[in-house]
């Protein structure tokens, strides 16, 4: 699944040790204060990196 990277992803989607969270800006409800949340680019969620390696 294609997903456009967010200002809030700390990482390319699909690369290894990366996961999908949800977003804590916005809870992952992909909206802050009515408008789409910046970090996830509305989609709620955020690619971040996992792992200690
Ligand atoms: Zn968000």
């Amino acid at each position: 699944m294609a997903k456009k990277k967010a200002p809030g992803d700390e990482t390319e989607p699909g690369t290894r040790q990366s996961a999908e969270n949800i977003c804590r800006r916005c809870s992952g409800t992909g909206k802050v204060d009515g408008r789409p949340c910046r970090d996830c680019g509305g989609s709620g969620r955020v690619t971040v990196i996992v792992g200690d390696a």
